[in-house]
């Protein structure tokens, strides 16, 4: 369907500055040592703490690699301790923006209506989203995945145009595949791409549908991410705990490229 495939990096709450531009400096010797040119074939983006993304932003500066937040307030500025603005993410460099991963909703009390606010503001500020949606084990056990991924659709695109959809990304991550080495069969995660698409095509038209990048996410890793990245729904992967190491990161992107 032509869509670019997009490999991002959740760094979540690991490498400070200076390990953090260690990693994208090794990426960078990676890539020119074997001449891959994959960085430039796919959207490849990195997205690591808020103190971290500075030296992130200087070390990837020159190189086809982006740079993401894992979280956005709603709002524009004020008493919100804690917390990071749109208006923040866009003058520190950063390009695309985590919403609503399953660690937030799970120990934060993110909703589908906070990640819906959260959606709108990174729009406001020119980010590009990767909204996360995904199931939890006793919900894929008790068959209501597709019925929790509808309802989290549904809460966390409600507003938004087609024209702003088309740009967004959605990451299926089924939550028991998180972290856990369970990563779900090319099958499984398929099916769910196809009803995350078909939700969509529901709400936006096919056209939007057919234009929107769905990554995988959960236990990706090199020895897998071809299998997943070559299923019709799947176009690229939200990489946790193997975007920790340049070389992994590196081969799963070759990888999901088919290289
Ligand atoms: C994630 O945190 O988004 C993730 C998919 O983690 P992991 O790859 O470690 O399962």
């Amino acid at each position: 369907m032509g869509r670019k495939v997009i490999i991002a990096g959740n760094w979540k709450m690991n490498k400070n500055a200076a390990e953090g531009a260690a990693l994208v400096e090794e990426l960078k010797h990676i890539c020119a040592d074997s001449g891959c040119s994959c960085c430039g074939e796919v959207d490849v983006v990195v997205c690591p703490p808020f103190t971290t993304i500075a030296a992130v932003v200087e070390a990837a500066k020159g190189t086809p690699i982006k740079v993401g937040a894992q979280n956005i307030h709603w709002a524009d500025n004020g008493a919100f301790t804690g917390e990071i603005s749109g208006d923040m993410l866009k003058t520190s460099g950063v390009e695309y923006v985590i919403i609503g991963h399953s660690e937030r909703r799970q120990y934060f009390g993110e909703t589908d209506a906070t990640v819906n606010a959260r959606l709108k503001a990174a729009l406001k500020y020119g980010l590009k989203p990767i909204v996360c949606v995904g199931e939890l084990l006793a919900e894929r056990e008790a068959n209501r995945t597709e019925a929790v991924l509808s309802t989290q659709i549904r809460g966390g695109f409600a507003g938004i145009t087609g024209e702003e959809m088309a740009g967004i990304v959605v990451a299926y991550e089924p939550v028991w595949a998180i972290g856990t080495g369970k990563t779900a069969t090319p099958e499984i995660a398929e099916a769910a791409h196809a009803h995350i698409r078909g939700e969509l095509a529901a709400m936006f038209g096919t056209e939007v549908a057919e234009k929107v990048r769905i990554q995988y996410g959960g236990s990706m890793k090199s020895a897998n991410a071809r299998e997943l990245v070559a299923q019709k729904d799947i176009d690229g992967g939200l990489i946790g705990g193997a975007a920790l190491k340049a070389g992994e990161f590196a081969a799963l992107i070759r990888e999901a490229l088919g290289k």
